[in-house]
């Protein structure tokens, strides 16, 4: 680990380590909010007397469940469904379902506590969770998706609803999975309830602007950020990894504001594109055709693209991490620093290591953690609830706008508070204590419960 926790905070840090082995992830995320309290250690002893840490730190409920499912070709495939509600003081439960090999125990806890925070920074009245499963949609049918949907509303129903807990989507988990878990939702409760899931289509309740929130969010903040230096996205060479939901829309965004993104990836490699990646081509291999990159350079005669390897390889001033946790190690964060990187802000969730993070800070370029520049997807979630509680449907122009305006608001709320902890500049600090302080006064006045 790049830095030592103030002594307060290590042997809760510690204690948490043994309370939950074998949970890097879960263990990363911990370390890097506890990092951010140093400057109210030994203030608000109400926080001590309460055990506000301890008690912040041990999700409020964890479900774990089976997902039994039948393929095409009638075997049965037996999948493991994860939801931890995490913290609830300032409303429902309120996180996306991931489905990706990948997830385990340590992935949803990591997840669901950023999500506590990042729904905290939001102003609205959101709490923390997270769900999924180590599901692999990769090469399934429809109908198999379809099916799997299924199953694993069949278990998830019983724990969510409108006041309780309000899954959305995340990575492996869009529209299409949306309606299918929205419909068996409906399908088992006999209740048409939209505020029970967020993310779901125009149609049947969905929100104009949450496709494009989480993307087009984080470009409106990294685009605060830039203002902070009298700059803006105008003529900048901007590198976005991954490819899916985020990437795009935030791609979508650079290129409106001005900028030029020239590289993306896909878990397989990269594609370079010095005339600026072609969204609508993008768009059609991504989200029609659910393709991979390597169509998209086969398409464009300015497209190369590179198997494996390290995107960060590619020169720009702006770099927008948008795929996966982890995705950007201390090696990446010093190749895009000796190429002249002058920003880094996430659209995925941690996909900075906390030593390149270490190294960005060092730097002192522009950096902002996901929880607060990705904050625009869950925002916009709130929105949908919104809308759905008052059974109106705003125009794409309004929630956009407000969208611009909630995004503002974090960017201005992170900037204050890093300067009045004596950090100033630091989103880091600015992100992890005002969106634990809101969370903790709510558990102190709540008591312990
Ligand atoms: P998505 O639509 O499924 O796209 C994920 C993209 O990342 C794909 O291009 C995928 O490539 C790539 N990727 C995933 N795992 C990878 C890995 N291990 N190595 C390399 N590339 C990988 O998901 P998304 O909704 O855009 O989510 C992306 C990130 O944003 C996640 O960290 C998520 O938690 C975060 N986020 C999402 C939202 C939201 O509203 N969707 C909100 C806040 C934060 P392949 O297709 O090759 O797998």
């Amino acid at each position: 680990m790049p830095a030592d926790l103030h002594p307060n905070f290590q042997s809760q840090y510690d204690a948490v380590i043994a309370r939950n082995p074998g949970e890097p992830e879960f263990h990363q995320a911990i370390y890097e909010v506890m990092l951010s309290l140093a400057p109210i250690a030994g203030e608000r002893p109400e926080y001590a007397q309460w055990s506000i840490l301890k008690r912040i730190c041990e999700p409020e409920r964890q479900i774990i469940f089976r997902v039994p499912w039948v393929t095409d070709d009638g075997e049965v495939r037996i999948n493991r469904g994860y939801r931890v509600e995490f913290n609830s003081a300032l409303g429902p439960y309120k996180g996306g379902l991931r489905f990706h090999p990948s997830v385990n125990l340590s992935i949803i806890k990591f997840l669901g506590f950023e999500q506590t925070f990042k729904n905290s920074l939001t102003g609205m009245p959101i709490g923390g969770g997270k769900g999924g499963s180590d599901f692999d949609p990769k090469g399934c049918s429809n109908a198999e998706i379809m099916r799997f949907c299924q199953s694993f509303m069949t278990e998830l129903y019983r724990h969510i609803g409108e006041y309780t807990d309000v899954p959305a989507g995340d990575i492996g988990v869009g529209g299409r999975e949306l309606g299918y878990l929205f419909g068996q939702y409906k399908r088992i409760t006999n209740r048409y309830e939209s505020g029970a899931l967020t993310g779901k289509g125009l149609t049947w309740g969905g929100s104009r602007v949450r496709t494009e929130a989480t993307g087009y969010g984080t470009v409106f903040f990294a685009q605060q950020m830039l203002g902070t230096r009298g700059q803006s996205f105008d003529g900048k060479r901007v590198v976005v990894s991954g490819s899916g939901n985020v990437a795009i829309y935030a791609i979508e965004k650079v290129h409106q504001l001005g900028g030029t993104v020239i590289a993306c990836s896909d878990s397989d490699g990269y594609v370079v594109d010095e005339a600026g990646i072609d969204l609508d081509l993008l768009k059609d291999i991504k989200e029609v055709r659910r393709g991979r990159l390597t169509e998209y350079a086969d398409q464009r005669d300015s497209a190369r693209h590179v198997s494996g390897g390290s995107l960060w390889d590619v020169p720009c001033q702006v770099a927008l991490p948008c795929a996966t946790q982890n995705e950007l190690p201390a090696a990446g964060a010093k190749t895009l620093l000796d190429n002249g990187v002058e920003m880094v802000a996430e659209g995925a969730n941690m996909p900075s290591t906390p030593e390149a993070i270490g190294l960005f800070q060092e730097a002192g370029i522009l950096y902002a953690p996901g929880k607060a520049s990705n904050a625009g997807g869950v925002a916009t979630s709130a929105l949908e609830m919104q809308q759905n509680a008052s059974r109106d449907s705003w125009n794409f122009e309004d929630t956009e706008a407000r969208l611009e305006q909630i995004m503002t608001d974090i960017h201005a709320v992170c900037v204050a508070t890093a300067e009045e902890f004596g950090h100033p500049g630091d989103y880091v600090v600015g992100a992890n204590l005002a969106g634990y302080i809101k969370v903790a006064d709510a558990m102190v006045a709540l008591g312990v419960i």
